[in-house]
């Protein structure tokens, strides 16, 4: 049996890697149109590669996909996070667990993570084709042809698709998947970047750039509201971190640009209601009645968004505290629990994905193959599925590649 995987990312190298534990002899072709394997895989995580999450309650593991997550729960029991970390230490790469859960190569190096593919297919009946660029997928009457752009089409009975999404277009994901699943009778729901940071209107996160939050609360509305709680930055042009990550996924479909801006507001005191946060800073003001505002704010919050604090609010720095009338210190308060900021647009994060994909309705959960064409699988990002950041979406695509091999050589 001949089976070709299309895409040499994550879903496609796990793929590969399945057919060739699972059964030895039979013929793959891994085809990829880079000069090199897993592209995106050695430049994920800053370069590290997170390749997966210490999370192991599978329950908890699939609430981290927006999209997608009742769709993995066959392939995620069939392939956890444990067997995932226990396959790549089996071949070669020991793995590192973070304290936020995140887990690492211990080299902290995302080469080490694809060479150990490599390894595996050498000397194997995984024949790895570079700069080989598919541009046509036809049903045959056994199997498939793939049609190259240069070169002679090549026949087999089976076709794994792993071309990944279409972020990061220069690693080589530009999208080609969606296309050849729809000319095989696929539908490809609608597609949005997700996991990215948020641009701001105003110019004041630039003077607070930096400053991060182990804890902060993230809320916006559009018709429905959203919000989100976790670590979180100021940056240059806005707002960034694991927190505005999952809130940005949340919203992937909603349309937000300088035009029509979304409100979002930050709280960076979760665990304090504004009433105890109130009192707080009134005992603070009776404590050191002859301080000036900014430096009694300096025991909240660090000294710069104190200062950009009073800017927005129109309080004077150096006001006596003793001198702050009481409404001034519930806008302060109102202020810390709820910091307005007006998002004009998407800033590339960290990671990256795109939300949206090959219609799941139309792949068979249990074994990723195709309920329209036969002999056909999906895996990875080229499905309707993405998940936050912490390791989610690199752990889709080797259960769903691991599940999509092993039922193609069934
Ligand atoms: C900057 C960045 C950092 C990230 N960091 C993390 C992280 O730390 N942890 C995490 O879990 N996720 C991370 N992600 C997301 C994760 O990398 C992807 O979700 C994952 O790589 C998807 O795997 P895939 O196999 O579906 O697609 P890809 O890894 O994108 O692979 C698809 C492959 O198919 C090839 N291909 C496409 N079309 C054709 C064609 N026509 N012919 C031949 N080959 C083709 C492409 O060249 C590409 O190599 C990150 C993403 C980005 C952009």
């Amino acid at each position: 049996m001949k089976i070709a995987v299309i895409g040499g990312g994550a879903a496609g190298l796990m793929a590969a890697a399945a057919i060739r534990e699972r059964s030895p002899g039979t013929e793959v072709f891994l085809i990829e149109k880079n000069d090199g394997l897993g592209k995106k895989v050695i430049i994920s995580g800053g370069g590290r590669c997170n390749v997966t999450t210490g999370l192991r309650a599978i329950r908890e593991v699939l609430s981290k996909y927006p999209r997608g997550g009742k769709f993995l729960n066959s392939v995620m029991r069939r392939f956890p996070p444990e067997a995932v970390h226990a396959w790549f230490e089996a071949h070669g790469v020991p793995l590192k667990i973070e304290d936020d859960m995140r887990t690492f190569p211990v080299s902290d190096d995302g080469h080490d993570v694809v060479g150990a593919f490599e390894r595996l297919f050498e000397g194997s009946a995984v024949r790895v084709m570079l700069k080989r660029h598919v541009i046509r997928v036809e049903r045959t009457d056994g199997g498939y042809r793939l049609i190259f752009k240069d070169g002679e089409p090549l026949d087999v009975d089976r076709v794994i698709l792993t071309t990944g999404g279409q972020a990061f277009r220069h690693t080589g994901s530009t999208g080609d998947g969606y296309a050849f699943a729809e000319s095989l009778g696929h539908r490809v729901t609608p597609l949005a970047p997700s996991l990215n940071s948020f641009f701001a209107k105003e110019a004041w996160p630039k003077e607070v750039s930096g400053l991060s939050f182990a804890k902060a609360r993230l809320r916006t509305k559009f018709a429905k509201a959203y919000e989100f709680t976790g670590p979180m930055l100021f940056t240059h042009r806005g707002v960034s971190g694991p927190a505005v990550f999952a809130l940005s996924s949340l919203i992937a479909f909603e349309a937000y640009d300088a035009k029509a801006p979304m409100r979002l507001t930050i709280d960076i005191f979760p665990d304090i209601s504004e009433d105890a946060l109130f009192t707080r800073l009134a005992e603070l003001f009776r404590e050191h009645p002859a301080k000036i505002l900014v430096k009694v704010l300096d025991f909240l919050v660090s000294r710069s968004l104190a200062e950009t604090l009073c800017r927005e609010l129109g309080l004077h720095e150096e006001t006596r505290v003793a001198e702050v009338p009481k409404k001034d210190t519930r806008r302060i308060v109102a202020w810390l629990k709820g910091i307005p900021l007006t998002v004009i647009g998407r800033g590339a994060g960290d990671e990256f994905v795109t939300a949206g994909g090959v219609d799941l309705k139309d792949v068979d959960p249990r074994t990723m193959e195709s309920k329209i064409s036969p002999g056909l699988f999906f895996a990875g990002e080229i499905l309707d599925i993405d998940g936050f950041t912490g390791g989610f979406n690199l752990q889709a695509s080797w259960a769903a590649g691991r599940v999509a091999g092993e039922s193609a050589v069934l």
